[in-house]
């Protein structure tokens, strides 16, 4: 199967959070979106990484998503070299995304600025015909993604483009609610942590509604990219 879009996230959770109302947009237009989720999440101060599990898999059947999987990475220790490398690009290979939308370039938790970098640089080497890898004994064509964009999560990054999606915000929200053990619930007994916070699920929201409000829509995502944001005509934006 061939991906449009393939969103990569150091955690199941970090797409839903930071860039779900955009995949739902496209989705909605017909295009094939997958979620590659590279840990667990098994440090998650909440939940277990077998509820991680269930929940992404619920969240990814919310949006519609073609293919979720997960690389079981180490939460918290993976690191950007090699071997993390071709298991990104055997991933790559086998789905051809035109764009990949990987996490923010810098913030709260370390393995989101890895992740990103580490993602990144996995598009770029996927495109070498010299790096061979294999899936089941079979040489693997290269593939290199056209687009790699990095969505914003805990820091309020300025994003270099902002995507309506005033449609999908309540497949968002829905998408984001799918990891009930993480998010605000008033009577969960276990441990606060910053993101289970009343304040943390409300700014999911209203950081889109702010982006939003800035280009005169109810709600809005942000992106920042690696090369200049290119337009076939001046007059396609909105
Ligand atoms: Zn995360």
């Amino acid at each position: 199967m061939k991906l449009d879009i393939l969103a990569v996230g150091a955690h199941p959770d970090d797409i839903e959070l930071s860039c779900s109302g955009t995949i739902a947009k496209e989705i909605s237009n017909g295009k094939k979106v997958g979620i590659l989720d590279l840990t667990r999440g098994e440090l998650g101060t909440r939940g277990t990484p077998e509820i991680r599990d269930q929940e992404a898999k619920k969240a990814a059947d919310i949006l519609g998503i073609s293919i979720r999987e997960n690389l079981g990475f180490k939460d918290g220790f993976f690191i950007n070299d090699q071997e993390h490398q071709l298991e990104i690009i055997k991933v790559l290979r086998k789905y051809r995304p035109e764009v990949v939308l990987c996490n923010a370039i810098t913030d709260r938790h370390i393995d989101h600025g890895k992740g990103s970098k580490l993602a990144s640089d996995s598009c770029f080497l996927s495109g070498l015909r010299k790096i061979e890898t294999y899936v089941d004994g079979e040489i693997q064509e290269p593939w290199r993604p056209k687009h790699v964009y990095h969505y914003i999560q805990w820091v309020n990054i300025e994003p270099d483009f902002v995507v309506d999606i005033s449609s999908h915000i309540d497949k968002k929200m829905e998408s984001v609610m799918a990891y009930a053990s993480q998010f605000y619930d008033a009577n969960s007994t276990e441990p606060s942590t910053p993101i289970s916070s009343k304040n943390f699920s409300d700014s999911i929201k209203y950081r889109a509604a702010d982006l939003g409000r800035i280009i005169g829509v109810p709600y809005a995502e942000g992106f920042t990219v690696e090369r200049y944001v290119a337009v076939d005509s001046i007059f396609n934006l909105i």
